[in-house]
């Protein structure tokens, strides 16, 4: 299989068109088999369910080479797990996971020439995602809706080293108890818009959300879980309804547990035990963990053990192994690593 000649350690985490797209329809209560098709361009109604009132999902998942030149991909049955969460919460109609991780592999297959060589640190990212495409002008959910799965090659997330990132604590909240926020819907993120905009003229890197109920828990940034080290080395993850259950944080307190006999707890994080811990991280597809270096409270600046230059230790063991695992230089526990071809 002939590459594509792309510089991909230069590349950014953007878009770039790419040969196929899985697309199905359902309409009259049914799936249709879906196609990979090369069309691009989505038309819809004016009046779609997705345009008028959100209705919409998705998942992010990567494909990639492994050391020993296989193309595989990274748990994508859990991310079908998931979307059919956010579909059931969101009156969609699930797309069944066998099908859903069947059409992953399909596209990855179909687009082969774009998954990014061993070692250049880039990865094909895929996006599938589902949105109501009838006319729904009274609030109430689409009768019709379109599942599509493209991909785009992406680079290396750090370039150049893993800097720790700066956040702040954030004044608006992200999701309410009871809420959205432990779905993947579009609309999670079209309302954190406006506060991540804000944060980075600010100067800071990310917003961390605390829980709307007290305020007084760690729940997650707009798009990242948090993983805490304890001075003992405990690796601490919140634990709260309203976030997002990313499968790189669960992937990382098995790697925690497993593989570096480490001790994991999940459980609900006060903003107040911060200080006290002596590394902090954000977890989740793009990045794996990026290292928190600091932590802004309205002027209080927390300020992580592990300092602004490197990742800290354990954060590093962690990425490290789950890396290595990824890319096959380590053996992956059972199931984990989808092989495409
Ligand atoms: C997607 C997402 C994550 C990360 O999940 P992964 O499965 O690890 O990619 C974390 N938080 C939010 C809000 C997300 O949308």
């Amino acid at each position: 299989m002939e590459k594509k000649n792309i510089d991909w350690s230069s590349l950014d985490f953007g878009y770039m068109k790419t040969d196929k797209r899985f697309v199905s329809n359902y309409k009259n209560g049914a799936w249709d088999e879906g196609v990979l098709t090369e069309d691009d361009q989505v038309v819809i109604t004016e009046c779609a369910g997705v345009l008028q009132y959100s209705q919409s999902c998705f998942e992010g998942l990567k494909a990639y080479t492994t050391q020993d030149g296989r193309t595989v991909c990274f748990r994508p049955d859990l991310n079908a797990a998931r979307m059919k969460d956010s579909c059931e919460r969101l009156e969609m109609p699930v797309f069944p996971e066998d099908r859903w991780v069947q059409a992953v592999v399909d596209l990855v297959k179909a687009n082969e020439a774009w998954v990014p060589p061993y070692g250049s640190g880039a990865t094909l990212y895929i996006r599938p995602y589902m949105f109501g495409s009838s006319a729904v002008i009274g609030v109430k959910p689409a009768e019709e809706y379109q599942f599509r799965m493209f991909c785009t090659p992406v680079g290396p997330y750090f370039k150049g080293g893993a800097k720790p990132i700066t956040i702040r604590v954030s004044d608006v909240d992200r999701a309410a108890p009871r809420g959205t926020g432990h779905i993947k819907a579009g609309l999670n993120y079209a309302m954190s818009l406006y506060n991540i905009v804000d944060a980075h003229n600010k100067g800071f890197d990310e917003n961390m959300y605390l829980d709307p109920a007290t305020r007084t828990y760690v729940e997650e940034t707009g798009g990242a879980n948090f993983l805490f080290v304890t001075k003992d080395n405990t690796v601490v993850t919140p634990k709260s309804g309203s976030i997002l259950p990313s499968i790189t944080r669960r992937s990382l307190i098995y790697v925690a547990e497993k593989y570096l006999g480490l001790k994991v707890e999940e459980r609900p994080v006060a903003l107040a035990e911060v200080p006290d811990f002596a590394e902090c991280g954000l977890c989740g597809t793009a990045a794996v963990i990026s290292p928190v270096g600091k932590i802004v409270d309205h002027g209080k600046e927390i300020c992580l053990p592990s300092g602004m230059e490197k990742m800290g230790p354990v954060t590093q063991q962690l990425y490290e192994t789950l890396t290595g695992i990824q890319m096959g230089r380590l053996e992956a526990p059972e199931g984990w690593i989808k092989e495409i071809c």
